[in-house]
Parts: structure tokens; sequence; C-alpha cells
């Protein structure tokens, strides 16, 4: 069974993440069940969503927690926002809590790269590109222009160059078309 949205966690509203985090648990879980379903991957694919959502949704409970936390009434808690509210003046506190709560601070997204047909993308050389042959019949294959990357469906970084491309390509994008 998979769980998304507010199914798999239901919050306080506070800071507006709810729809944010079920939207990219579908967007993390749809491109997974349609390889598994077509045959091109194994079930295996399909635990790499628990494995990467959990931990996100387990921050966002945790920082909707904290935030539910001080809308309580009493003086404690006055005291406690108010110096909260002096921290947030402070551009490094402000920036990290702004990126948390929008989800920007994670750093393996290439949110540049278009993703046309809900496929995989590699940028790389021909060199990478001959090694990705097998999978060539569900990838777009672009020049890098010096750069190397395997994005996923859903804008994560699968693979940035160096060993792995076939690992990589294994992992996310199933099984090779034989030749
Ligand atoms: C007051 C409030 C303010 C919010 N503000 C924001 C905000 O500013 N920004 C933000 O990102 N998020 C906000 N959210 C959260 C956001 O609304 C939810 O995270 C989002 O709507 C969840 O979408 P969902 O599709 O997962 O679940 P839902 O929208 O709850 O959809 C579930 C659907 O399943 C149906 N259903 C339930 N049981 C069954 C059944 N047995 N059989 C068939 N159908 C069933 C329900 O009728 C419903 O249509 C807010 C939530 C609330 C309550």
């Amino acid at each position: 069974m998979l769980l998304a949205g507010d199914a798999a966690h239901i919050h306080w509203p506070a800071g507006g993440q709810g729809l944010n985090t079920g939207v990219q648990d579908a967007v993390n879980l749809g491109w997974k069940l349609a390889l598994v379903l077509s045959g091109q991957s194994t079930e295996e694919l399909l635990d790499t969503y628990e494995a990467e959502r959990r931990p996100v949704a387990a921050r966002v409970l945790h920082n909707t927690r904290a935030q539910t936390a001080l809308a309580r009434p009493g003086a404690h808690t006055d005291a406690l926002r108010e110096t909260m509210s002096s921290l947030i003046g402070c551009p490094d506190a402000n920036r990290q809590l702004a990126a948390m709560i929008t989800g920007l601070d994670l750093g393996h997204r290439a949110p540049d790269v278009p993703l046309p047909d809900a496929r995989p993308v590699l940028l790389g050389s021909a060199a990478d590109h001959a090694a990705a042959d097998g999978w060539a019949d569900r990838l777009h294959l672009r020049p890098g222009d010096g750069a190397a990357l395997l994005v996923r469906p859903d804008g994560y970084v699968a693979w940035a160059g160096g060993p792995g491309l076939a690992d990589a390509l294994h992992t996310w994008c199933g099984r090779p078309t034989p030749r």
C-alpha cells in the first residue's frame, strides 16, 4: 500500500506545506508506478518512494509541531514567540527557516532542466550516451556542454558524472532493452 498526500501526513496548516508536500509525493511516486506497471522496473523501485518521502513528511510534521507550539496562549509562549520573532529578523535565521518551509533547501534537484514526456534526461558526452544505449527508448539524450547529469522525471539528480551511470540507469530507469 502506498500513501500520498494528507493520507500520509496530515498536520496543522501552518506554513502552507500540506498541498506542496502531497503534490511532491505524487510526482515522486507516479513515474515509479508507471515503470513498474509497464514491466520495465521491478517492485523494488517502489520501496524508494517511502525511503525518499517519509523523511520529508517527518520533517514537515516536526516543523509544523514547532509552529503549533508557538501559537499556544500563555506568558511563556508569548516570551518564546517574541524571542523567535527577533531571531527571524536575522538574515541567516530568516533564510534557513524560509528554505526549510518552502523546501528550497533541497540541493539535489535540477529545476532548470526541461523534462518533456515525464522521461529522464541524460545530459552528457557521446560516451555517456553510448553507455546508456540500452535505455535509449525511454531517455532523452542531450549534449551536456561539459555537464554530466542523469535527471529523473521528478527533477531529482540521479547521477552527476563519474562512475555509477549504469547503476543509476538500472535503479531509476529499469531493465535495459536487449539490443
Ligand atoms: C484550513 C486549511 C488550510 C490549508 N492551507 C494550506 C495552504 O495554504 N497551503 C498548502 O499547501 N496546504 C494547505 N492546506 C493543506 C491542503 O489543503 C491539504 O494538504 C491537501 O488538500 C491534501 O490533499 P489530498 O489530495 O492529499 O487530500 P484531500 O484534499 O483531503 O483529498 C482526499 C479526498 O478523498 C476523499 N475521500 C476520503 N475518504 C474516501 C473514501 N473512503 N472513498 C472515496 N473518497 C474518499 C475525500 O472526500 C477527499 O476528496 C490547508 C488545509 C486546511 C485544512
